[in-house]
């Protein structure tokens, strides 16, 4: 049997044995009620000990338990043995102190439970204690003072105990309810105790009124019950619980603890109307007893108001502020830019809202971990408040990785623009985290607000927020000034979102194909796919156009998926068709998003599986921020495209990072120099040489290199003087259609056979072969 089921067999036993101890101190007489109880109390002692054993009681508490064990020891034998006052004195006494003892370890565990005794919980708890001494006063206590003739000594004696066995019943009922309701030890408990009091209590009312003489009897009972019950909630399973400070904060519910606090007080101010006061005294009691009750009342409405009070503005911060910088969110940023503009309608000045957002934020919230991220953030926030208090401009963060400052004082656009300027340069200061130091740079939307046309803060926002876009577009790390005609763009912008879904669907996507020559040879080595969308309007849309959404919106997983099993399904058709031969290779452009997928290599699997063309015959372009943005999903995929077989570009080069360090960490087998280089190779000194080193690099990498962009002869004729292996360009062809494949390598063949190709003249001998034209 596991240990659980015995704990709780022998706690069922106590409760079982209890009972049947207890029917029989009903029925026996005192003697052998008195007998039964100290059984009962010893009984408690294997239960302190499993309590403190088994289930980890703090020793504080079994010493605290044994001394109110050990008390009502001394009671039981006081009491069997000594006669008179004396005796009754000292019972008294002890039965005292077992009391007080009781309400310390029941308030200590209460305590615990809540990590704190709440103002309000010890103010209900003397509110329903007083209401009870009321009552009892009023229909106990006062009869058997005063009614029932001369004040005994005896009968004083009992009646002080009532005051004691209040405040015990008010923390009972908040033992109960701070803990949990479903846990059989905690109900145990709070009947152990409330046995425990009801027994005092018989006990007393047997002294001090005229009861029934089966009175003691049934406080006997309860005692037997009361040490019964504790033992078997010390011996429950689930005892280790009544003080694990872990636990789940239960409070009595706020309609519950009013409705326990509305019924006691009906009857004590129903008892107080009715019923008529027997002398001064009764009177003087009454009086003090209500004014106390009203004072603990009032109190508690004081403390809920209060209570509430703070909790409705602790809320209402939160709802205000950013958790990490404690600035004003959005919300509240927005609030105050139509505060800011309503007050300013008649001024000269025109609030200003700048929205920096942070460049490639999520980057560094990757790899430095996002409690670095959270540094930077701060540390931003810090920067930013003190440059725009020099401006007496507020700062705000609406979002995760964009701050917002406002500033009440600009009196022009121009004004606008070079406060936003002096805020931005924040952010050429490195920012040292634990990891090293980094830079962060932030794209920034300027929106002034505009003179003669009421405008709110919400709106003032939405422009900031289209120009901080705008500042994006134009390559990050800068300043974009709202203008009414970039809603036009952001309104383009979203037909063409909501058209490019089911684009594909409606097989709207074509692929053209641009040549790539050996520049030595002059021979077509391969084709670059680029894809086009065919709008339903008639118009082709240019890749430049769509791509960068079809990115945004995630849309270029499935169409880059699609472009490359179509790419390679042509290159297919065109190798059996004899149009091109079988070592003629095409290069399909991957986006950064579909690279960041870490199913993509399983799409590129699939696609030279259906395509049934060899792996080596495929290569990937890519740019270099697919690596920057995402280093260890491009690893691991990079690595396992190219385990395949299939070959990596790296296109744009000179562009973005240009980082060398790339070409050593990635699997790259080709070098694609950007066409801005090649554009400027016969007349910017800065472009040939930056040509040249890249050249010479590739070689020495083993590298393959392809020159994009080649327009003229005179390029071509450099870059073949710089030995550049591979080219591309309108010079050799525009991107062409698949239906014009076979033309295209037919005019393309006999420009090989050109022997000026090779030595390049004066003249433009290519300009014959131009084929096709996008
Ligand atoms: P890219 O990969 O750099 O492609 C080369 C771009 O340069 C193509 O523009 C091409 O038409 C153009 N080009 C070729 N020769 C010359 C030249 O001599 N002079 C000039 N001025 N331009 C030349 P296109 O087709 O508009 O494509 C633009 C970009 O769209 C591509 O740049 C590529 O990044 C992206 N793209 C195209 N197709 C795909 C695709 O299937 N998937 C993905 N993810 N991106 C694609
Ligand atoms: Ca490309
Ligand atoms: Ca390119």
């Amino acid at each position: 049997m596991s240990s659980t089921r015995r704990l709780s067999l022998v706690s069922t036993m106590y409760l079982v044995v209890g009972a049947v101890f207890a029917g029989l101190a009903l029925l026996a007489g005192t003697t052998v009620a008195q007998v039964l109880t100290l059984v009962t109390i010893v009984a408690m002692a294997p239960a302190v000990v499993v309590a403190l054993r088994v289930h980890r009681f703090p020793i504080a508490m079994v010493w605290a338990l044994g001394a109110v064990g050990t008390c009502y020891v001394g009671f039981a034998v006081v009491e069997a043995t000594m006669g008179g006052t004396g005796g009754l004195v000292l019972s008294s006494l002890i039965d005292l102190f077992a009391n007080l003892l009781l309400i310390a370890i029941v308030a200590m565990i209460v305590r615990r439970r809540r990590g704190r005794l709440d103002g309000g919980d010890v103010l209900d708890g003397l509110i329903i204690t007083l209401a009870v001494w009321t009552v009892m006063w009023v229909a106990l206590i006062r009869p058997a003072v005063f009614d029932g003739g001369a004040i005994s000594f005896e009968r004083l004696l009992d009646a002080t105990y009532l005051p004691f066995a209040m405040p015990l019943l008010g923390l009972t009922m908040m033992f109960l309810f701070s803990g949990r309701l479903d846990r059989a030890a905690n109900w145990l408990v709070a009947a152990c105790l409330t046995l425990n009091i009801t027994g005092d209590l018989i006990y007393a009312l047997e002294g001090t009124l005229d009861v029934a003489t089966g009175a003691a009897a049934i406080a006997d009972a309860m005692y037997v019950l009361t040490f019964a019950v504790g033992g078997a909630a010390f011996f429950h399973p689930t005892a280790p619980e009544l003080f694990s400070a872990s636990y789940q904060r239960r409070n009595v519910s706020l309609p519950s603890r009013t409705v326990v606090l509305a019924a006691s007080l009906i009857a004590p101010i129903t008892l107080l109307a009715i019923v008529v006061p027997a002398n001064g005294v009764d009177v003087a009691v009454r009086a003090s007893s209500a004014l106390v009750l009203l004072a603990l009342v009032g109190g508690r409405l004081f403390h809920a108001t209060r209570t509430t009070i703070r909790t409705q503005q602790r809320l209402l911060d939160a709802a205000r502020t950013d958790d990490l910088t404690a600035l004003p969110n959005k919300a509240a940023m927005i609030e105050q830019t139509t505060d800011a503009m309503d007050h300013s309608w008649r001024s000269e000045r025109c609030p200003s809202l700048y929205l920096f957002d942070l460049d490639r934020f999520k980057n560094i919230n990757d790899s430095l971990g996002h409690a670095s991220g959270d540094d930077v953030i701060a540390v931003i926030a810090e920067r930013l408040q003190l440059a725009a208090s020099a401006l007496g401009a507020t700062v705000g963060r609406p979002s995760a990785d964009e701050f917002l400052v406002l500033d009440p004082s600009p009196t022009s656009e121009h004004q606008a623009l070079s406060n936003a300027e002096v805020l931005h340069s924040v952010f050429k200061q490195p920012l040292t985290t634990s990891d090293g130091v980094v830079f962060v740079t932030a794209s920034v939307g300027v929106a002034t607000m505009p003179k003669g046309r009421p405008l709110s803060g919400a709106e003032l926002f939405r422009w900031a927020d289209i120009a901080m876009y705008r500042a994006k577009d134009s390559g990050r790390n800068c300043l974009a000034l709202y203008h009414p005609s970039m809603q036009e763009r952001v309104a383009q912008r979203m037909k063409v979102e909501t058209e490019l879904h089911g684009a594909l669907d409606r097989r709207e996507f074509r692929l053209f194909h641009q040549p790539i020559v050996d520049v030595a040879s002059g021979r077509v080595s391969g084709f670059e796919a680029l894809i086009r969308w065919m709008h339903p309007d008639g118009t082709m849309v240019s890749p430049a156009e769509f791509v960068p959404i079809a990115e945004d919106t995630g849309l270029i997983t499935e169409i880059g998926s699609w472009a490359l099993l179509e790419a390679l399904t042509q290159l297919n058709t065109w190798t059996v068709d004899g149009i091109v031969p079988a070592s003629t290779t095409v290069s399909v452009n991957v986006s950064p998003r579909q690279l960041a997928d870490p199913s993509f290599p399983d799409t590129v699997e699939e696609a030279i599986r259906r395509s049934c063309v060899e792996p080596h015959r495929l290569w990937l372009e890519m740019t270099e921020s697919v690596m920057v943005e995402n280093p260890e999903i491009a690893r691991s995929s990079l690595r396992r495209v190219r385990a395949m077989g299939v070959r990596i570009a790296l296109d744009d080069f000179g562009t973005g990072y240009s980082s060398l360090s790339l070409l050593q960490q990635y699997p790259i087998q080709r070098i694609k120099i950007d066409r801005m280089f090649v554009n400027g190779i016969a007349d910017c000194s800065n472009d040939r040489s930056l040509v040249r080193t890249v050249i010479g690099l590739g070689d020495s990498m083993g590298l393959d290199i392809v020159a994009e962009g080649v327009e003229t002869v005179e390029q071509l004729r450099l870059l073949r003087t710089l030995d550049c292996a591979k080219a591309q360009g309108f010079l050799i062809s525009h991107p062409v259609p698949a239906e014009a494949m076979r033309s295209t390598v037919a005019a393309l063949e006999s420009l090989a056979q050109w022997p000026e190709f090779a030595q390049v003249l004066g003249t433009d001998p290519l300009a014959g072969s131009r084929v096709g034209g996008a």
